[in-house]
């Protein structure tokens, strides 16, 4: 057990596990409810760990936070650098959003391009400690790229299951890291069920983020740079906003958020603002009604939030509730809006799911749900280039031009593709 890790706990019946006792979730529970909690020993964390200590740490990675990493072999870290991904201010965005202040932190700075990758870094060091043949997951695109990734950069195989749709771009990182594709016949749903069969059946590890309790630890470490950044900063936001699929995402936030004011690092807790699409929206669904969960159709062009039956619910769902938060659904016309804004305002380029964050804002101003003069934290979960043909959707083509200046000055007296900043 690593060293500041007090029990795995069940978020359904509350049953107590060693790490040693249990692989992945709480059988009586089942999978899909019996999900576990890696709690950790916070007085301990707080000898090793402490803002001081942190100024002080020079490893510019999520693994500066290492004693909060259920890692039993550090040295078996690989050596892509994941994690402290820059945080900006962004008061051109602010403006547009109808708020006083806002900032970005960008995600697809990481190794693959995706927020994925500080899951994927800690499931292939536990897949090495369990002496694992091979690594699998299911996923809509950005887990699995980052998963094959990050099981090149180590050298364990991996087996991965995508739905049909999954982006070109996507797929193709799949198999430039050379792992192991199968395109399933169907939604990310069935390819997920698939997936479960599958690893059972030939013992492979599953980096499933839902079912296992250590990747959301890795998703966590967005929240403890989040803190430690706007430490520097003097500030604390009102707000963090994040996308919503399985519910992981959001569920590691808020995880990070809550342990850090548990260490005593801050003094309150930011609220969790939940952006699902209006073409899949369970989470949002089951907020408007107690609390209950109906799976639902997957209509949207945010392929990484297009999760109709979300696998990790409870957490997801308490994230929000526990923050004092909401949940807000966007339309993909707002996502595609979302994607110039962000990048003509901000600099910065996401994917449809990344840049959902910035359409909730939107949408939480105009609902009277995020007032004015709060302030917002956007993670921009993964990278542009993940989806061009989204991209394309959103910005439209160039203007198409004979090499002769006398076409440009055409161009320019008919006020075609003006300046759009
Ligand atoms: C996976 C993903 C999400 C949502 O994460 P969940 O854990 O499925 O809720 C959001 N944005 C991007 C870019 C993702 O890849
Ligand atoms: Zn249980």
């Amino acid at each position: 057990m690593s060293a500041y890790i007090e029990k795995l706990k069940c978020v359904k019946c509350g049953s107590e596990y060693h790490t040693e006792q249990v692989n992945y979730y709480c059988e009586p529970c089942g999978f899909n409810e019996g999900i576990l909690d890696v709690c950790y020993d916070y007085d301990e964390v707080l000898k090793v760990l402490n803002p001081l200590k942190l100024k002080d740490n020079k490893d510019n990675s999520m693994w500066r936070y290492l004693p909060m990493l259920p890692i039993e072999k550090p040295e078996l870290i690989p050596q892509l650098k994941v994690g402290w991904t820059p945080l900006y201010q962004a008061p051109r965005l602010s403006a547009e959003l109808g708020i006083d202040k806002c900032w970005i932190k960008d995600e697809g700075r990481n190794p693959t391009a995706s927020f994925k990758d500080r899951a994927s870094a800690v499931g292939v060091v536990k897949a090495l400690e369990k002496n694992a043949a091979r690594i699998t997951c299911a996923s809509t695109g950005n887990a699995a790229s980052s998963l094959a990734g990050f099981s090149a950069a180590v050298g364990m195989p991996a087996t991965i299951f995508v739905p049909e749709r999954a982006p070109e771009a996507k797929v193709a990182q799949l198999l430039v890291y050379g792992a192991q594709v199968f395109s399933v016949k169907g939604t990310y749903d069935e390819a997920w069920e698939l997936c479960m069969q599958a690893s059972a059946e030939f013992g492979w590890y599953n980096r499933n983020c839902a079912i296992n309790p250590y990747l959301i630890e890795g998703k966590k470490t967005v929240s403890l740079e989040i803190v430690e950044q706007f430490m520097d900063i003097g500030t604390l936001p009102d707000w963090v906003v994040v996308s919503v699929g399985d519910g992981c995402t959001i569920g590691g936030v808020w995880k990070g958020l809550w342990e850090m004011h548990r260490l005593g690092f801050i003094d309150r807790l930011p609220k969790i603002l939940g952006v699902q699409a209006e073409g899949c929206k369970p989470f949002w669904q089951a907020w408007q009604n107690d609390g209950k969960l109906a799976a639902c159709e997957a209509n949207t062009i945010a392929d990484s939030i297009a999760v109709g039956h979300p696998r990790n619910f409870s957490k997801g769902y308490r994230s929000v509730t526990e923050s004092g938060g909401a949940f807000i659904t966007v339309t993909d016309q707002e996502i595609l809006n979302s994607i110039n804004q962000l990048a003509r305002k901000a600099g910065v380029f996401g994917e449809p799911a990344g840049v959902a964050g910035v359409a909730g804002v939107k949408q939480a101003v105009k609902q009277g749900i995020i007032h004015p003069s709060e302030s917002v934290a956007i993670i921009i979960t993964g990278n542009g280039l993940k989806d061009i043909k989204s991209a394309i959707q959103a910005a439209g083509k160039p203007i198409s031009i004979s090499p002769d200046v006398e076409e440009v000055r055409k161009a320019l007296e008919n006020n075609l593709g003006g300046n759009m900043i």
